[in-house]
């Protein structure tokens, strides 16, 4: 049995990953569970898993959880710190990463250096501190497996392959529930609008990047750091169908690329079995009933986020730290405090302008341009919101 932690399971890929769970009750065993705030789905998967340890990061949630779950069996933390403690401590082979944003950065570091395989989709802690948690896995010879779509897709193509063959890497994006839309209409998109995903059902926050585009320019710093792949050789190819989720040109000109319907559950159930595949009993893909994929190059003019990813990662050093906690506070303001769709790029341009970029040699380093980079982006969202 494989015995597995889930950072943020009652979210959408945490949900997801439960299914396989269900899907393979003999083959996985369920030690740790992590959430942010709610208790009630938390309770339920505790009541129907019963791992060892569980967290909440909001404290007040987790002393609710406690109460509730007295006399399971189950130890309950709370706080960020209890959430780490959770990827630490328990006894786990394989860590799911799928915390939204920056905060997952922490408990993932956790996990890798207390010697533990991680299947990653949560990207934003590659963004911030690629280098970092990529040093530290390999100093444990321990592997991240990438969850992502896309970069699941770049990884399966790799397989087989020298990675000194290998010329440009290329990323499908889907462009996202704006991508008809002309700039005019950009201005007054409603944020209903824009939770609108026509290809796939996330949380909130990436479908909001996926709207951006800021999802695949996360997505490009995330692929350097995974395939270590200088940003040059890595390109993004808007295709709306979402059905070739990325492709690796190599030195022959040979293309490889994977493809399936958009259902994340291909994606995490390679990362759980990894390298062997689970039989899932999920539609096939029917290439003739779809007729036709399409291509465009992305527009950096209506969807200037995408170049802010390329100028982050090649500046390099806190910097994509900082694009990434802009967009993250910007995001959230878009969410919830009625700024317009198209202040978010210039937020994240305006706190990026701002900032000083020094080299990540710690994680504190890290969390400090985090820090700093979201009082600056709040302060922005401020004198906007006014
Ligand atoms: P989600 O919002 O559905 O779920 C996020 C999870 O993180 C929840 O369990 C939530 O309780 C937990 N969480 C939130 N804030 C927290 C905090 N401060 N501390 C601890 N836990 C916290 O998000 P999602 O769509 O499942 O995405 C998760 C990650 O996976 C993101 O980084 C996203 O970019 C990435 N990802 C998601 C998809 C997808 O299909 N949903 C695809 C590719 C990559
Ligand atoms: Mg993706």
């Amino acid at each position: 049995m494989k015995s597995i932690v889930i950072l943020g399971s009652t979210g959408s890929i945490g949900s997801n990953t439960l299914d396989i769970v269900d899907r393979f009750p003999e083959e996985f065993a369920v030690a740790g569970l992590t959430a942010g705030s709610n208790d009630e789905k938390l309770e339920e998967q505790i009541r129907k898993y019963r791992p060892r340890m569980a967290a909440l990061s909001t404290p007040a949630a987790a002393d609710k959880l406690r109460r509730r779950c007295a006399g399971l069996g189950v130890e309950i933390l709370g706080g960020q710190e209890g959430v780490a403690e959770v990827a630490r401590a328990s006894k786990a082979d394989l860590v799911i990463s799928a915390i939204v944003g920056a905060a997952g950065l922490v408990p993932t570091l956790a996990a890798i250096k207390s010697g533990k395989t991680i299947a990653l989709a949560n990207k934003e802690p590659m963004v911030m501190a690629g280098k970092l948690m990529q040093d530290e896995a390999r100093q444990r010879g321990i592997a991240i497996l990438p969850v992502d779509s896309e970069h699941s897709a770049v990884f399966q193509s790799l397989v087989g392959h020298r990675r000194q063959d290998v010329k440009r890497i290329i990323l499908t994006a889907s462009g996202g529930p704006l991508w008809e839309f002309p700039a005019a209409q950009l201005r007054d998109v409603t944020p209903e609008r824009a939770l609108q995903h026509p290809n796939w059902k996330m949380g909130a926050k990436i479908t909001i990047d996926s709207a951006t585009l800021m999802n695949k320019g996360l997505e490009v710093i995330e692929a350097r750091w995974l395939f270590d792949v200088p940003e040059q050789r890595i390109e993004v190819l808007i295709h709306r169908e979402s059905i070739i989720h990325s492709l690796v040109e190599y030195d022959d000109r040979s293309v490889m690329a994977q493809l399936g319907l958009p259902d994340m559950r291909t994606p995490i159930s390679y990362a759980m079995r990894y390298p062997e595949r689970m039989p899932l009993n999920l539609p096939s893909l029917d290439l003739a009933e779809i007729g036709r994929l399409t291509f465009f190059k992305p527009d950096h003019d209506r969807f200037p986020c995408l170049k802010l990813g390329y100028e982050a990662l090649g500046i390099g050093g806190t910097m994509p730290a900082t694009m990434n906690a802009a967009n993250e506070i910007a995001v959230d303001a878009f969410l919830h405090q009625g700024i317009r769709f198209v202040d978010i790029p210039d937020i994240i341009r305006s706190t990026m302008d701002a900032h000083r970029p020094v080299e990540i040699d710690s994680l504190e380093a890290a969390l400090e341009a985090d820090r700093s980079a979201r009082v600056k982006a709040e302060s922005l969202v401020h004198a906007l919101a006014r």
